[in-house]
């Protein structure tokens, strides 16, 4: 095919799943051909019922801090123990109901990649942004954050999501249009810094990807895979996602 970059496709289940999900996920996900790599991004609670062959796990969160005296908290070290190899960071339900600031965001990216696990960066503007036409500001920013904290070859071990909060389990997918000109944005913005960086980062689209959707936004030249919520939740609709990439 055309692309350049490994195909890849996140599945984050948010405070949602179970055992039984899990053990349905090991047994249909066994078998799946597909070009992508495939993450599933569970509750923790959840890590040890996985025997993910054909995918790989990743934490919706983590901890910036090392292991210690921080209730509630799950460390990088915690959840490679439990078998994540990758790591949401910044999803914007977390900017929102944890307050996770633009740098916060970035020193967890930067613990992710120091300690071997993939960071999953998200992005993306609220509908107000948007229409007051402030889409590449207000995203510009998000990428400050990372540029001035992780160095060219900490950001060559990361992935960056694409996710317009006005589009998360609305219904409203960016149209395939609406996510290429963000995503060329964020692949420009990287190109600024290093051209070979920006050429081999992943970008992932995230926001309402469903099963009949999701090829014409991976088709999208700058548009890598993407970041799963609810049609994560069914093998069968995430198998096809997958299968899209
Ligand atoms: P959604 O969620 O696919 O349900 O819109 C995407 C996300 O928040 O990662």
């Amino acid at each position: 095919s055309k692309k350049i970059r490994q195909s890849l496709v996140a599945g984050n289940w948010k405070m949602n799943g179970s055992a039984a999900l899990v053990a349905d996920f090991n047994e249909k996900l066994k078998t799946v051909q597909c070009d992508a790599n495939i993450v599933v991004c569970s509750p923790s609670t959840l890590f040890h019922h996985f025997s993910a062959d054909a995918f790989s796990l990743g934490a919706q969160n983590v901890s910036h801090l090392d292991n210690g005296a921080h209730t509630g908290e799950l460390s990088l070290e915690m959840i490679k123990d439990a078998g994540c190899s990758y790591a949401i960071v910044g999803h914007s339900e977390r900017r929102e109901d944890q307050q996770e600031s633009n740098d916060l965001v970035a020193s967890k990216a930067k613990k992710c990649v120091e300690a071997g696990v993939t960071p999953i960066i998200c992005v993306g503007e609220s509908l107000e942004i948007r229409e007051a036409g402030n889409v590449e500001q207000f995203v510009g920013e998000q990428l400050d954050a990372l540029t001035s904290t992780l160095s060219v070859e900490e950001l060559s071990k990361s992935v960056i999501a694409y996710e317009p909060i006005w589009a998360i389990g609305t219904g409203k997918t960016a149209t395939p249009e609406q996510a290429q000109e963000v995503h060329e944005f964020i692949r420009g913005y990287f190109n600024k810094v290093d051209a070979d960086l920006a050429l081999k980062l992943p970008i992932l689209y995230g926001g309402s990807v469903k099963p009949d959707n999701a090829q014409t936004l991976f088709s999208q030249k700058d548009v890598d895979g993407g970041l799963i919520g609810g049609a994560s939740l069914k093998a069968e609709d995430f198998i096809s996602i997958c299968q899209a990439a």
